[in-house]
């Protein structure tokens, strides 16, 4: 085998870099984030051309793109679209792994929001079961405002 190293042996050093950036989320986020820490009501956004209820809202529709214009409360409750188990720790992850994750399609909403599930064994969840969003007991103007999902009981 061809020495590439000349007999020297490879150090490999592990370190990190941080990157710390913010930005604004916009009026349509905001007013979803806001919503969600002051009054635990989650908000989609309607088309007023091809009545589509988006939520997470989006401030234009992405079939039309026309301006949404209503808001809707959508949930509590909504469905698994599908779901995945994460193994890895990153960073961006509030919870410890193994955690399921999944798109949840709520109640009066046409797209679904990504979010954790919880209170049930990994193995159990299934696409198209119920489940209910669970309130953080810490408020914040975030998608954390809501901890996680659970199953229906
Ligand atoms: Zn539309």
């Amino acid at each position: 085998m061809e020495d590439i190293f000349n007999g020297i042996e490879p150090q490999v050093y592990k370190s990190q870099i941080s990157v710390p950036y913010q930005w604004w989320a916009g009026e349509t986020a905001s007013k979803f984030f806001i919503t969600l820490r002051d009054e635990k009501k989650i908000l989609g956004k309607q088309c007023p051309q091809c009545g589509k209820v988006f939520c997470p809202p989006k401030k234009t529709c992405t079939y039309c793109y026309v301006e949404t214009n209503e808001w809707k409360e959508v949930g509590p409750k909504g469905k698994v679209l599908t779901y995945t188990i994460v193994y890895r720790q990153l960073a961006s992850l509030k919870k410890k792994v193994p955690v399921a994750c999944g798109l949840i399609q709520l109640e009066g909403s046409d797209n679904a929001m990504l979010h954790y599930i919880e209170e049930i064994e990994p193995e159990k969840i299934t696409t198209g079961m119920q489940v209910e969003a669970v309130f953080a007991d810490e408020k914040s103007a975030s998608i954390h405002a809501i901890s996680h999902f659970r199953p229906v009981k």
